[in-house]
């Protein structure tokens, strides 16, 4: 079984956000205010979806939100979904372990890490956007993260939640200045840190081409620390363009989907909070899957509502062309 849209790509990742509540306020994503509102279903119904992907040939899944590790019963879930098989059997021809994986802003990993690990979690992704701390506080609008997200960083690695993955957006005027300390850090806390541009998905209207700090010019930055020196991808739908150092120390990398987009290779599809499907961050509209289940409907009646959704995956996306519109809803809402 496998998942394959018109234009021939194969769609092997899921991403699903199981709240769009979040403890951070993070300039580039979320508006100053408090969230007053938001949805989540219970967590059997997250799972029971997430069980139809897989049995049409999602092979990863990546939990995430809003912040994933504000709902309590994260750790039966994790423990759920890993214990799921692919419909496709792994090269020996074995069943093989469906790969589950978070992304947080690791408020919470310090403790969480090592029942996350347990409960069969294979890879953690951080959202970290300052290393310096007053930065990390204007970055995030929280006072009180930054000792905690990098105990989590160091939490998962204990944990060996290996590799543990830095992500940071990079904005003008906000913090191009940390590029080099976080290649530091990456070199230091044997982490890899890789750098986003910034797209047009945040709730505020910050976003304007030149807060942009593009692939070249961060190449140029990190250069200019230490000579790069690329990485082969590590897989087909691979988003970031990997380097180490010359002296073989340290790994970043650069995801670029506004300078250098990917769409050709992409792999993903999008489960909301509110159990509606995305086929692409920027989609005008998506899809309420959620409703097949409601109304009743079976297992069987989910998968054609999944496989003729796929049909409509847009080809790319059109950031930065004239008429380009903001997609439908804000990262936070659909998951990033
Ligand atoms: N709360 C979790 C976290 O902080 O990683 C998961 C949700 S967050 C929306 C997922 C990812 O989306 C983060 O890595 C975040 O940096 C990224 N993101 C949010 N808004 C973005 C934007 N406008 N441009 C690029 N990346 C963005």
């Amino acid at each position: 079984m496998s998942l394959t849209d018109k234009f021939g790509r194969r769609i092997t990742d899921l991403r699903v956000s199981i709240t769009d509540r979040c403890n951070y306020r993070c300039v580039y994503c979320r508006s100053g205010e408090e969230d007053v509102k938001f949805s989540e279903l219970p967590m059997q119904d997250y799972v029971r979806l997430v069980r139809v992907f897989v049995s049409l040939g999602i092979e990863k899944v990546r939990i995430t939100g809003g912040e994933p590790l504000l709902r309590k019963e994260l750790l039966p879930m994790v423990e759920e979904l890993a214990a799921l098989t692919t419909a496709q059997p792994g090269k020996s021809g074995a069943a093989k372990q469906l790969d589950v994986a978070i992304t947080t802003n690791g408020h919470l990993l310090a403790k969480l890490a090592e029942p996350l690990r347990h409960a069969g979690l294979s890879r953690v992704t951080v959202s970290m956007d300052a290393v310096d701390p007053a930065k990390f506080v204007r970055m995030t609008r929280v006072s009180n993260g930054y000792d905690a997200v990098v105990a989590g960083i160091r939490a998962a690695k204990r944990a060996g939640l290996e590799p543990v993955k830095v992500n940071a957006v990079i904005l003008r005027g906000f913090n191009e200045d940390q590029i080099i300390p976080f290649a530091r850090f990456s070199r230091d806390e044997g982490v890899i840190v890789r750098f986003i541009e910034f797209m047009p998905l945040e709730e505020e209207r910050l976003w304007a081409p030149d807060v942009v700090v593009g692939y070249n010019e961060m190449l140029d930055i990190l250069n200019s620390f230490r000579p790069l020196v690329p990485l082969p991808a590590t897989s087909a739908g691979e988003t970031a363009m990997r380097y180490t150092f010359d002296d073989g120390i340290g790994e970043v990398g650069i995801i670029a989907p506004v300078s250098k987009a990917f769409c050709g290779a992409c792999s993903r599809v999008r489960l909301t909070s509110d159990g509606k499907m995305r086929t692409c961050l920027f989609s005008q509209s998506d899809h309420d899957l959620y409703g097949v289940l409601q109304r009743g409907g079976s297992d069987a009646d989910l998968a054609a509502f999944i496989e003729k959704t796929i049909e409509k995956k847009e080809a790319r996306h059109h950031i930065g062309e004239a008429g380009f519109l903001k997609p439908s809803r804000s990262m936070v809402h659909i998951g990033g």
